[in-house]
């Protein structure tokens, strides 16, 4: 039995500790960063390899940016790079490691900016074949990691041979394995994904129409939203806080906030350049968007709804 000195200490550091947890969920509350990128590579899919880069110099310029949105209360982030454009699962999960965040890799390929980041076998593959490497990626992992989402591109519509392909292989990957598709998407793209997943019987809100901030037309994002998909407004940044705050103020209008997402879909190590080039950090989402809406959203919009659907 403890005696009344030991009594009196517990008491004093379970109070503390529970203060501390009070004021650290109330300065930070935690968060979950859906689509941000660490490392992109444009080259092309022929040439794309990490033996353009120094893992440990994108390491050193990468951890202080995560460690400051660790501090802001994020507890996860998307990492969204897909394979062939600097997807590197051995990176991220140094990083995971080192920071705290947990990063999530995907599985899933990229049509978009006109085929250059598909690799020769995509071309002729059939979905169901593309599926089974996917797949495979997800029971086996990728260099020890397991992706946690699928994540494909498609281009402008009317959307090419390619590109219903990789939405097919997506929706068969995602029936045999749970995971989201988040498909970043080409202008006017979202209703024509939106009638194949549908042709399929596929479930909408396992999808995710990334790239939703390009489409002007806010009639679209409801409807999206209406048939059950996830409506995400990348890009957030200096320049663009007014259209996102309006993005995100007319869904809710709609009875619609619990369907919508939100990014800056920033970051990232530049091959080639000099210390990776501009590399923008992840807080300004924290700093200078939350703070323009109303605050009863934030818990949604960065935990409620990135849990939900992914
Ligand atoms: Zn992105």
């Amino acid at each position: 039995m403890p005696n009344g000195r030991e009594t009196s200490h517990r008491t004093r550091r379970n109070l503390l500790a529970a203060g501390l947890g009070t004021l650290v969920s109330c300065a930070a509350p935690r968060s979950i960063l859906v689509h941000e990128h660490i490392f992109v590579d444009f080259a092309g899919a022929e040439i794309a390899s990490p033996s353009r880069y120094n893992r440990d110099e994108v390491f050193a310029t990468a951890k202080p940016k995560l460690d400051a949105i660790k501090k802001l209360g994020c507890i996860r982030l998307l990492e969204c790079t897909p394979n062939f454009l600097g997807r590197d699962p051995i990176l991220l999960a140094r990083l995971s490691q080192s920071t705290g965040v947990d990063i999530w890799t995907n599985t899933g390929l990229y049509a978009a900016n006109r085929y250059r980041h598909l690799p020769a076998y995509a071309k002729v593959e059939s979905a169901l074949e593309l599926s089974r490497r996917w797949i495979s990626e997800w029971r086996n992992g990728i260099d020890g990691t397991k992706p946690r989402f699928i994540r494909i591109g498609v281009n402008e519509a009317p959307l090419g041979e390619w590109d219903r392909k990789l939405v097919e292989a997506a929706a068969i990957t995602s029936q045999e394995t749970g995971l989201t598709i988040a498909s970043h998407t080409g202008r006017g793209a979202a209703p024509e994904q939106v009638e194949i997943l549908r042709k399929l019987k596929f479930p909408l809100e396992k999808f995710v129409w990334v790239h939703a901030q390009n489409e002007k037309n806010h009639k679209i994002h409801e409807d999206v939203a209406r048939a059950g998909a996830w409506v995400e407004f990348d890009g957030i940044g200096p320049k663009s806080l007014d259209w996102h705050k309006q993005c995100v103020e007319h869904m809710a209008k709609a009875g619609l906030l619990h369907k919508v997402l939100i990014s800056q879909d920033t970051g990232w190590w530049h091959v080639g350049e000099p210390n990776g080039g501009s590399y923008r950090d992840y807080d300004p989402i924290y700093k200078d968007f939350m703070p323009l809406i109303n605050k009863n959203w934030w818990q949604q919009l960065l935990w409620d709804n990135p849990n939900r659907a992914f």
